[in-house]
């Protein structure tokens, strides 16, 4: 049994005064939200602010990168154990826009994902193709290439903690969303590909999100793929009232 995961990942948006608004209003409007797990991915600056809000409510904290040094010579870095000690219990590695912007390669989206396993914080590995590499018919190769280099190393037993996000860049923040037969295909090449490397029990226990313009309108025939496992949504997660509505997907 998956259950699916449904996490906003904030960006670079919310002043803290701002994210505890967001948060109050999260909390007060959740309702019933069994059989889903919702988390939050604030910026760095209202991590703390967030956690406290957090305390004894069924949305979990997440953090949107990670170094993979706990402590050391890193200035502006951020370790696994200050994000463990801010009270998050997951953090996005391999993020497109960390990818795209920052220049980060599978080689470093491994390590940081090893760093988090290693301090007990669960990784979302972010994966997906760009428009062109789709249209030059190589999304699959590109894709399972990504996840064979993010695990690079990752035992069997820690696979259980790991979350995939499939987010094809050129549905992130574009309002254009893959269909769900096709992220639902994608889906199925990654968990294939995971039984590979690992084993079918394996495979079939890894919750697969779908990102990329995830909205109100589109989350229903989305979750509704056998192998979409949940959702990491950006630009419809600043908002209360789209969230809830994505969480609350039938
Ligand atoms: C994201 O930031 O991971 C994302 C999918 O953004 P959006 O929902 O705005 O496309």
């Amino acid at each position: 049994m998956r259950i699916p995961l449904i996490a906003g990942n904030w960006k670079m948006y919310k002043t803290i005064a701002e994210a505890v608004d967001l948060v109050e209003s999260l909390i007060s409007d959740l309702g019933d939200i069994s059989g889903r797990e919702v988390l939050v991915c604030p910026p760095f600056t209202a991590l703390h602010a967030v956690s406290s809000l957090l305390q004894e409510t069924p949305i979990g904290l997440g953090a949107q990168d990670v170094f993979y040094e706990a402590q050391g010579a890193y200035t502006g870095a951020i370790s696994p154990l200050m994000l463990r000690d801010l009270g998050c219990a997951y953090v996005l590695v391999g993020h497109s826009e960390r990818r795209q912007i920052f220049g980060e390669d599978d080689a470093l989206v491994n390590r940081k994902l090893r760093a988090a396993l290693a301090h007990g914080l669960r990784p979302i590995l972010c994966v997906g193709e760009t428009k062109p590499q789709r249209d030059a018919g190589a999304a699959e190769q590109i894709v399972t290439g990504q996840i064979r280099a993010g695990l690079a190393e990752v035992g069997a037993a820690d696979l259980s903690e790991v979350v995939i996000a499939y987010e094809p860049v050129w549905a992130i923040g574009t309002g254009d969303t893959a269909t769900p037969e096709d992220a639902q295909s994608m889906h199925a090449t990654i968990r294939r590909t995971l039984a590979k490397i690992y084993s079918q029990a394996a495979a079939d226990g890894i919750r697969i999100q779908y990102g990329g313009s995830v909205k109100p309108d589109n989350v229903d025939e989305l979750m509704a793929q056998p192998d979409i496992d949940g959702a990491l949504v950006g630009g419809a997660s600043l908002k209360a009232e789209s969230f809830l509505r994505i969480v609350k997907f039938r």
